[in-house]
């Protein structure tokens, strides 16, 4: 079941729970996405960075298509973190159905022109924008363009943003940062704050980050106003820290003997995250 981007957030938005945005750079990683969200009838998003899609090219966008169409669980195809209009394009032209604008490193208005002017176009095909609002942090070079410091997002500005903007999704800034934390960092998120945003915008809110925020907190962040959770360095750890282990044996030379067993430790880590999201089962109510 391919849908866009906001016609799988909305039912999350109703019926309070979170949709895993699962980031997937390889045919094998996707399949194993796309079988345990089968096996826990999961809504989920497959999210492609510009950077992944630099690696994997255009032409595996059809077989993700193709795959999503054939899904017993309701799926979308995301653009992660785009950040120009041409990429906006691009992402439509591939066949997405949703994409992100990330232009939260401009200044407000210039963010609000941006978003705006991709949500315009997108929608006038059918595919849906996310869009973010305050900075999330990073925490290592693999992690995506940004500041240290997280620059929290602020409710008032949140409403005017999404009404000037039109966008269907928003992430916010509440405490999260995106890559793995040094031991030295400790992680708060603001729950209080994502109450008052949550309260204040009617759009399904987004968490970005969050590899090392204690699983309760995300737990209670996606009961209360965070729809999309996005999962990158998780799945990735727990896939390559297997194919390391698998490929000690140096006979190894098969695809079909080294990845079965990446893929069924990228799919323990991602039920979890399911279950943490209340995702599980949820497929039903697409129906
Ligand atoms: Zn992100």
């Amino acid at each position: 079941m391919l849908l866009s981007g906001d016609q799988v957030l909305k039912v999350a938005a109703e019926a309070n729970f979170a949709v895993p945005a699962f980031n997937i750079s390889d045919y094998s990683m996707m399949n194993a996405v796309f079988e345990i969200c089968e096996e826990k009838e999961s809504p989920h998003i497959i999210a492609i960075h510009p950077d992944e899609v630099s690696h994997i090219g255009r032409y595996l966008l059809p077989a993700i298509i193709d795959r999503a169409r054939v899904s017993s669980v309701p799926t979308a195809i995301h653009w992660d973190h785009g950040a120009t209009f041409e990429q906006a394009l691009t992402a439509i032209q591939y066949g997405f159905t949703s994409v992100m604008i990330d232009a939260s490193m401009l200044p407000f208005d210039e963010n609000v022109a941006l978003s705006r002017r991709v949500a315009e176009v997108a929608h006038a095909v059918g595919v849906s924008v996310e869009a973010e609002l305050g900075t999330i942090g990073k925490t290592d070079g693999y992690a995506e363009a940004g500041t240290d410091d997280i620059i929290y997002t602020v409710p008032d500005d949140a409403v005017r943003f999404v009404a000037e903007t039109g966008v269907d999704s928003l992430a916010v800034a509440i405490g999260t940062r995106h890559g793995l934390y040094p031991a030295s960092l400790k992680p708060e998120l603001k729950l209080d704050l994502l109450d008052e945003i949550d309260a204040a915008v009617a759009a399904p809110l987004v968490l970005h980050g969050g590899s090392n925020n204690p699983d309760d907190e995300i737990g209670q962040a996606c009961r209360r106003g965070i729809n999309k959770v996005n999962i990158s360095s998780d799945i990735k750890v727990a896939y390559f820290q297997k194919m390391r282990e698998v490929l000690t044996d140096t006979g190894h030379r098969e695809p079909n003997v080294i990845q079965p067993p990446c893929q069924a430790a990228l799919k323990v880590v991602a039920a979890q995250k399911i279950d943490l999201f209340g995702a599980a089962g949820k497929a039903s109510l697409y129906r």
